[in-house]
């Protein structure tokens, strides 16, 4: 059974594949080009988190400025940060430079082929391993992302909740992938994203239907088990706009926590509303603005200051209607455009 399931999602995979310009096609031999490998890193590092949709702009800019591991290694650190401006999980960002830069000091600029190798480098996980020895090398890796988890524990209607139905999933893959473990792994996720959706699974349409513990069930969604989740605290905190002289201050955040090296607008360290301004003056409350990171939801007040001239405070001082260009991250942007908004509209 093990190969039927292999020979039928291989079937549907040549058929079907996503083209996308870091996928090689399906049954290709993988491309002579050196820096195969590390389009598919760059890829799988910007996918994390992020759909296919959101990463396909900033890839094709990556690759044309950085056409290689070497190229981004030497990048100024600034001019990488404001690149990745907007994809959003930021230690990606700081990852991808420290990353780059060891395969050029610790193995002349090639990445590692074995997937034991490819996990010692810096912002590579078990996930991100496999897929580049696998979809990088030809490597036979069993790769596991959260669609591969939906599609096996559905196949096999593994009861155990996630994360620790993973050592059944892994399991139950050692079983069946075959030796095109890449496509074999880039079919489960295009099949898990165009077939076996999270929430109308469209089991008539699929290879694996009969093969399928869930599809025989009356209701395929019921996998994957998930653990109760404990619900997400919210944080508070204070964004300040000083605007003078049609510039408003920015900074950049220091290098460690979150949105780390990014440029920013001053803020305060976000355990509370309450925090003093970075200067005394007549500060107006503009509204908040929220966002949403992994273990937290974050909401900060914009105030907003306006004075005739500069004052001397540390950081740089930016054109607000250039403020778009400056590569601040979401969070910062939604505060700069609820900024600009309410001070125009206090002008007219
Ligand atoms: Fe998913 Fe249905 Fe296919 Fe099973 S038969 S893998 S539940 S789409």
């Amino acid at each position: 059974m093990s190969d039927s399931i292999a020979d039928a999602l291989l079937a549907w995979y040549a058929a079907n594949a996503r083209s996308l310009p870091w996928r090689n096609p399906p049954g290709a031999p993988l491309p002579a080009d050196p820096d195969w490998p590390y389009r598919v890193w760059l890829s799988e590092i910007m996918l994390q988190q992020t759909t296919v949709a959101a990463v396909t702009d900033y890839f094709a800019r990556f690759t044309s400025r950085w056409p290689n591991v070497a190229a981004l290694a030497a990048a100024e650190d600034g001019d990488v940060m404001q690149a990745w401006a907007g994809l959003g999980y930021y230690a990606r960002a700081r990852n991808l430079l420290a990353c780059a830069r060891a395969v050029v000091a610790e193995h002349g600029g090639r990445f590692p082929a074995s997937a034991a190798a490819l996990r010692t480098l810096p912002g590579i996980g078990d996930y991100t391993a496999a897929a580049v020895a696998a979809f990088g090398f030809g490597g036979h890796a069993i790769v596991i992302d959260g669609n591969v988890e939906r599609v096996i524990t559905r196949l096999y209607a593994i009861d155990t909740p996630l994360p620790a139905a993973r050592t059944a999933i892994r399991a139950r893959l050692a079983e069946i992938v075959p030796q095109q473990a890449g496509d074999f792994a880039q079919g489960l996720m295009d099949l898990a994203s165009r077939i076996c959706t999270p929430k109308s699974p469209r089991c008539l349409l699929c290879p694996l239907q009969p093969h399928c513990a869930a599809a025989a069930s009356a209701d395929p969604t019921r996998w994957p088990v998930k653990a109760a989740k404990r619900p997400r605290p919210t944080r508070h905190g204070r964004v300040w706009w000083i605007e003078a002289d049609g510039q408003v201050l920015t900074i950049v955040r220091p290098g460690k926590g979150l949105l780390g090296g990014m440029r920013a607008l001053p803020s305060c360290d976000w355990r509370g509303a309450d925090a003093p301004p970075p200067l005394a003056g007549d500060w107006q409350d503009l509204g908040a603005v929220s966002h949403g990171f992994t273990h937290f939801e974050l909401v900060l007040t914009v105030s907003a200051l306006r004075l005739p001239q500069k004052p001397q405070l540390a950081g740089d001082w930016w054109s607000v209607k250039e403020i778009g260009d400056a590569g601040l991250p979401t969070l910062f942007q939604k505060a700069a455009t609820l900024a600009m908004a309410q001070m125009a509209e206090a002008r007219a």
